[in-house]
């Protein structure tokens, strides 16, 4: 109901749209409901995109994808009590990956607080464990402020998740609309830089380097210090190793690219450049047996409470990785160096990488079915449009898939990330989908899922045809998790027990199609078992601009990574 009949008064709802249009939010992605619609249709008739999603989960993840794309945050909007609850993961992930995100959430009103309101449930403390910043707006004429902090939090200093309450009350509350003064739209945040000493000290530590490795993160990526890092690297000649989320801030084919020799780079680099990307699990926390003992990090981040973990730095330079990057450069400019050409370091990484790339092809020329990953790979590599969205997510889909699949721009790459969230694709490719919809018509975004990270928000495929995004979905289907089995061999298991009592925990369905959840939405769906048929439906799908598809690729169920130098990098949990 319009609840602003009256001149001079506006709602709450209006409040909260007006302040949200006034720091520059651009998208929405949520799910209505009491108190929240309000908000929802107030936001979309300021011209704030809406996007209505079917779980609040997958909502917070496309606001988060928002936030790192484009530097200002995604807003997720949801209801009180469980809709804030399914956001959590949302915020989480976001705020363990470094992404600005605002959640606001709708919450029970002010005078049934304590009584066991209609979802009740303490959302401001909820949330201050997920995110930098957590609170409730004391009135309407509040809301403004605390929105823009919210705003501003998000995306000053180490970027992170925020969440602001609105109490149903507020919603359709009307005020006198001279008794709100929008507060003006944040700064854009202040940029860093790294002290002079620390720059030159880090600039020598790289000169003496005899196996210098640059390792590139999202962290890079999210300061679009991508012409930066690329002059660094070819000036100075500097092998790099991106970060999943790190790739395409210099493109994958750069001749400087030791990707295919990751561990073997990480093993015996003596100076290791940090350029946004933390000495977590994922680089192995910087320690042996995966680095020399004695390898000196020079660490770049613009927290500086990261700083010095897990390992004593040789440099840090505290301050925004572009600018850092620059100031480098600058040091280089003064005494140019560049590292050999034709150093033993470079031949032992090459050579490494042409071992691994041999060995990947090698598994990839198995044509008859079923196919393995690696064959899969490499048929969607050959036809991946250069200028697409990579989401991937998945076990194996994603390990391999990552070794297998380019990416040439910065910003392009969307996956489990830090936290190894399963669930996040489709609501990562919705973000993405839309984004390119506005931006750059004609981009595709090709959404790369194992068939158990496509069935945590499967049901998004409804969102993708509702709003028709540019989106090609391919399930990588091994019937389970990590692994499964195929059809005779899951009869076999369960001709003398019901499967509730034997069915393998990490099994799903055998033969699942699942291009028919996409059928039914009106997209196109293939079901595909042989290279060949793989070929043609992903010409299809290219061709075919007018529709999202899905493409069901049937692999073998006890499919499996090639071996590996460090023996836990097979994640195999069977
Ligand atoms: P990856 O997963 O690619 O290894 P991480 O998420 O671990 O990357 O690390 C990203 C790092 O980048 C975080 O420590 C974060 O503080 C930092 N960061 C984010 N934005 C900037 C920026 N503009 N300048 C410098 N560091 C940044
Ligand atoms: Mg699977």
């Amino acid at each position: 109901e319009p609840s602003d009949r009256n001149e001079g008064e506006v709602s709450g709802a209006k409040v909260i749209a007006q302040a949200l249009k006034t720091q520059g939010v651009e998208y929405m992605f949520g799910i209505v409901g009491i108190p929240v619609t309000e908000i929802a249709f107030a936001a979309q008739e300021l011209g704030i995109r809406y996007i209505g999603m079917r779980n609040e989960q997958a909502a917070c993840y496309a606001a988060s994808a928002i936030g790192y794309l484009t530097g200002r945050p995604g807003v997720c909007l949801v209801v009180s009590g469980p809709g804030l609850i399914h956001a959590l993961g949302g915020m989480a992930n976001a705020n363990m990956n470094c992404w600005p995100l605002l959640v606001i959430g709708g919450s029970s009103e002010r005078n049934q607080e304590t009584m066991g309101a209609f979802q009740e449930f303490p959302q401001v403390e909820a949330c201050r464990l997920y995110s930098k910043f957590s609170a409730r707006p004391a009135s309407i004429e509040a809301i403004p402020s605390v929105i823009e902090k919210a705003v501003r939090s998000s995306i000053y200093g180490r970027p992170g998740a925020c969440y602001v309450d609105i109490p149903a009350d507020f919603v359709n509350l009307l005020v006198n609309v001279n008794s709100i003064k929008y507060t003006e739209c944040c700064m854009s945040p202040p940029v860093s830089m790294a002290e002079t000493p620390a720059v030159c000290m880090a600039a020598s530590v790289i000169r003496n380097a005899k196996q210098p490795l640059l390792i590139i993160g999202k962290g890079a990526a999210y300061a679009h210090a991508e012409k930066n890092i690329r002059k660094l690297v070819e000036q100075c000649k500097l092998p790099f190793l991106p970060t999943p989320m790190g790739k395409g801030v210099v493109p994958d084919n750069h001749p400087n690219c030791v990707g295919a020799a990751r561990s073997r780079a990480l093993q015996f680099a003596d100076v290791i450049v940090l350029l946004g990307a933390r000495l977590n699990w994922i680089l192995h926390f910087g320690l042996p047996p995966r680095y020399r003992p004695d390898v000196k990090f020079i660490q770049v981040d613009i927290c500086a409470e990261e700083l010095g973990n897990n390992v004593r730095p040789a440099v840090t330079l505290l301050g925004d990785i572009n600018a850092v990057t620059k100031q480098l450069l600058e040091e280089f400019d003064k005494i140019p160096w560049q590292y050999p050409p034709e150093s033993k370091w470079w031949k032992t990484l090459r050579e490494k990488m042409d071992s691994n790339e041999a060995a990947s092809k090698e598994l990839a020329s198995q044509k008859s079915p079923p196919m393995n990953y690696y064959t899969v790979f490499y048929h969607v590599q050959e036809q991946l449009p250069r200028d697409g969205f990579i989401v991937s997510e998945g076990a194996n889909t994603m390990d391999i898939g990552r070794t297998v699949l380019q990416n040439y721009l910065p910003r392009h790459r969307l996956d489990a990330g830090t936290f190894g969230t399963m669930g996040v694709g489709l609501g990562f490719a919705i973000a993405a989908a839309v984004l390119a919809k506005d931006r750059s018509p004609g981009q595709r975004v090709i959404c790369v899922e194992g068939d158990s990270a496509f069935g945590f928000s499967g049901m998004e495929v409804e969102t993708i045809c509702r709003y028709n995004l540019p989106i090609i979905i391919l399930v990588v289907n091994n019937n389970g998790i990590y692994q499964g089995f195929d059809t005779d061999t899951w009869n076999e298991m369960l001709k003398s027990q019901d499967a509730t009592i034997a069915a393998p925990p990490a099994c799903l369905l055998p033969n699942s199609h699942y291009e028919q959840v996409m059928i039914a939405f009106g997209g196109k769906g293939y079901f595909v078992q042989t290279p060949e048929e793989l070929q043609k439906s992903l010409r299809q799908s290219l061709a075919d601009t007018t529709k999202p598809s899905l493409i069901n690729i049937m692999i073998e169920p006890q499919a499996t990574r090639k071996a590996q130098d460090f023996h836990w990098l097979t994640r195999s949990k069977m």
